[in-house]
C-alpha cells in the first residue's frame, strides 16, 4: 500500500482546518495563540491562522451579511488595538513593536479601502501635519508618494495636501511615530 499522501486536486476549494498550533502568533483579533492551541489554519489558500473563535465564527457564519458584520467587528479591534500600541510610552518593547507592525501591516493589506481605516488615517495624518489640508483624492495622472516613494496609477485612492500640493498614500499616515 502506498505511503504517498495524494496532492490536492486542482479544482477542490481548500478550506482553513482546525489543527494545533506548533508555533506562536496572534490571530487578527488581538488573541494570543499559544503552541498546542486549537487553531484554524488555511494552509493552501491565504495561510492565514485564527484562534479558534475566530475560524469558528468565519466558518458558521457564511451568509454574507454576517461575514461583513463579523468582519466589522474585527476591524474595529485592529484599529482600537492600534491606538492602544501607539499610545504607549517609546520605546517600544520589542513584542509591541512586532504587534504593532503586524497590525498596521493588516490594515494597509486587508482594509485600507475601508471607511473606518480611511478615516483612522487621516486623522493621524491631519495630526502629524495640522497645516497640510488632507483630503481624499484620485490621482489624475502619475504620482508618487512625498512620505514612501510608491507610484500611483491613475484612478488611486490618495490622500492630497492641499497646502503643499502633495500627495500620500492613503495608508502611509497609519506608519506615524507619536501621533494617535
Ligand atoms: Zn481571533
Ligand atoms: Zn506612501
Amino acid at each position: 500500500m502506498s505511503k504517498w499522501i495524494p496532492k490536492q486536486a486542482r479544482n477542490t476549494i481548500p478550506r482553513p482546518v482546525l489543527m494545533n498550533a506548533v508555533y506562536m502568533g496572534r490571530c487578527s483579533c488581538g488573541s494570543v495563540i499559544r503552541i498546542g492551541d486549537n487553531i484554524y489554519f488555511d494552509k493552501h489558500a491565504t495561510r492565514v491562522v485564527r484562534c479558534k473563535q475566530c475560524g469558528l465564527r468565519e466558518a458558521q457564519l457564511g451568509a454574507d451579511g454576517l461575514v461583513l458584520q463579523q468582519r466589522t467587528g474585527e476591524l474595529q479591534r485592529i484599529i482600537d488595538r492600534t491606538k492602544q500600541l501607539k499610545m504607549l510610552p517609546r520605546p517600544l518593547s520589542s513584542s509591541a513593536k512586532d504587534e504593532l507592525s503586524q497590525l498596521i501591516s493588516t490594515l494597509k493589506t486587508e482594509f485600507i479601502e475601508t471607511p473606518e481605516v480611511v478615516k483612522f488615517s487621516m486623522e493621524l495624518g491631519r495630526r502629524r501635519f495640522p497645516t497640510a489640508d488632507f483630503y481624499i483624492s484620485l490621482v489624475d495622472d502619475i504620482a508618487c508618494c512625498a512620505l514612501c516613494g510608491s507610484n500611483f496609477k491613475g484612478g488611486t485612492k490618495v490622500l492630497f495636501a492641499r497646502s503643499i500640493q502633495e500627495t500620500v498614500c492613503l495608508g502611509c499616515p497609519l506608519e506615524f511615530e507619536d501621533v494617535y
